[in-house]
């Protein structure tokens, strides 16, 4: 009987070793697995919020347009390549992409009032709280 014992109680220490080691191992992964969805993505069409800023932005038809895409026409009489502006308003040279839906538009009206006048489309702070949310 005490042969068989000094035989069992290795074999008993190292299951019990062996469990510990087991639910320790397991509990290792799920803490280096908990942070990953936290870490969000916070960048959005090009736009990078995570440092929790809103962005200037007019609104053209839902579309989002970043003012520091767009450049500032001066009032212009009509003239051989479009209608002319009588007030200041926003034009672009290149494709920009709304930060809200990621279309991507060019100036509508290049030789008139582009994507409407300042009074129009006034500057706005724009925010996507939906990536903070979850
Ligand atoms: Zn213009």
């Amino acid at each position: 009987m005490r042969k068989m014992l000094l035989i069992f109680m290795p074999l008993v220490v190292i299951i019990i070793l062996g469990i510990i080691y087991f639910s320790n191992s397991k509990k290792g992964v799920e803490s280096t697995e908990q942070p990953t969805p936290a870490v969000k993505s916070m960048v959005q069409h090009g736009v990078d919020f995570s440092d929790g800023k809103a962005v200037e932005i007019i609104d053209y038809e839902g579309n989002y347009l970043l003012i520091n895409k767009l450049r500032i026409g001066e009032p212009h009489p009509k003239h051989a390549d479009g209608p002319g502006c009588p007030e200041k308003h926003w034009h672009t040279d290149e494709p920009v992409t709304a930060v809200n839906n990621g279309v991507v538009l060019t100036d509508p009206v290049a030789g008139g009032c582009g994507f409407g006048t300042l009074n129009e489309r006034p500057v706005a702070n724009y925010f996507p709280h939906d990536l903070l949310a979850e």
